[in-house]
């Protein structure tokens, strides 16, 4: 991989035709190193957020050795990239084969389960291991959360109660779990999830060993901040001392998005400039999926393409590269004034849910990747962020 200083020497050096992943791998080492030193449990990385290798490399060399996979492919991914890794199987829909294969050729010890059909798919599917760690994964609130993803997932308090017994005569490890949606703004769901959490296992009335209190935990973007991720660790410490859980219990999380989120940035090109509008290189069917659907605020700046001043601001329609017309951004975006064919926008903050979100839709999809050496967007690890860059001029939305 090619290392630049920033995305404005890519933009000089390269004029590149396709977008551009700008990698920063000290933000994937910061945030690792912050889960380790600072959050009370062991984090199992949710792959789904970012499945890039240079990414699980930059995870593993800062220490992450244990993964949240949903899939055949994830599984495999991490496997064969890092054998000695821990793997917990947590997606709560499994194929019967991909539980097979991933007990006996893969070595996953740890499954998901929300209703007692899966876990018996579970325990058919293993021969009835006897050295299985099952979670059973409980829908709680999602008050908060951005994304709420109690709709799907989840047993309700009647019947986690009932697979918690069944599942406490076959596992050798049982866990409890949820997932208080992503991108979750307060801080005090998992007070919530934890308290319910934990009157669901009274009910129950079996010993649990492990407390996994899933991920959801939130990165920064251009609109409002959330609380600081000290304040979601503290909660989440406070509540698990409160929980009727073996002395010795465990404690595990799932981050995706706040392990990864502030680790790409990407440039992408403008096309045409046409009565106010911008088209560019990458849209709603690439990496701005959320963006345009979900209509969230990345924090973004203008790089010129030929090292003029870009001076003033103005707002355009910013169009994406399909034949779809709701590849489009919802809102007027606010850049500098007067951007040409042959300019740039970077879009920072984009690690998470970004790659991982990209399709081939109309032959686009395509990207190159450098590692960028600047730090200019917003962190809620600590001292980066706001760098004045010399030309193009940073535009928050
Ligand atoms: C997506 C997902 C995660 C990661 O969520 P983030 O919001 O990215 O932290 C963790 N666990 C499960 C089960 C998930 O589906």
């Amino acid at each position: 991989m090619h290392t630049y200083a920033t995305p404005i020497h890519v933009v000089r050096a390269e004029q590149p035709d396709l977008p551009v992943w700008c990698f920063r791998p000290d933000r994937v080492t910061t945030a690792a190193r912050w889960f380790r030193d600072t959050f009370p449990g062991e984090p199992f990385y949710a792959v789904k957020a970012n499945p890039g290798v240079h990414v699980l490399d930059a995870l593993w060399a800062a220490g992450v050795r244990s993964f949240d996979v949903a899939s055949e492919a994830e599984i495999e991914l991490i496997h064969n990239r890092f054998p000695g890794a821990r793997m917990a199987f947590l997606h709560p829909v499994k194929n019967r084969r991909s539980i097979t294969r991933a007990y006996k050729e893969f070595g996953v010890r740890i499954f998901v389960t929300d209703t007692m059909a899966e876990l018996n798919k579970i325990l058919e599917a293993t021969d009835f291991a006897r050295d299985l760690t099952i979670i059973v994964r409980i829908a709680v609130s999602c008050d908060g959360a951005t994304l709420p993803l109690a709709g799907k997932f989840g047993a309700s308090a009647d019947d986690a109660a009932d697979i918690l017994r069944e599942a406490r005569r076959h596992a050798d490890e049982l866990g409890v779990s949820f997932h208080v949606g992503s991108q979750a703004m307060k801080p005090t769901a998992w007070a919530t999830a934890m308290a319910d959490v934990s009157r669901i296992i009274i009910t129950a009335g079996v010993t649990v060993d492990i407390v996994d209190v899933g991920g959801g935990f939130p990165a920064i973007y251009a609109d409002d901040a959330p609380p600081s991720l000290e304040a979601y660790a503290d909660m989440v410490e406070a509540s698990f001392e409160e929980m009727f859980v073996l002395e010795n219990a465990e404690l595990w999380c799932e981050p995706g998005r706040a392990l990864v989120a502030e680790s790409e940035s990407l440039l992408c090109r403008v096309e045409l400039s046409k009565d106010g509008a911008l088209y560019i290189n990458d849209g709603s069917y690439g990496a701005l999926y959320d963006a345009v659907h979900e209509r969230w605020k990345f924090p973004m700046r203008a790089i010129s393409g030929n090292g003029r001043k870009l001076r003033g601001m103005q707002e355009y329609t910013i169009y994406g590269p399909t034949c779809d017309s709701t590849d489009k951004f919802p809102e007027k975006i606010l850049l500098p004034a007067g951007l040409v064919e042959g300019d740039y926008i970077e879009f920072g903050n984009l690690g998470a849910y970004g790659r991982a979100m990209a399709s081939r839709f109309n032959g686009y999809g395509e990207y190159e990747l450098v590692e960028v050496q600047d730090a200019p967007w917003p962190s809620l690890y600590g001292a980066v962020g706001a760098e004045v860059v010399s030309i193009g001029s940073i535009a928050t939305l």
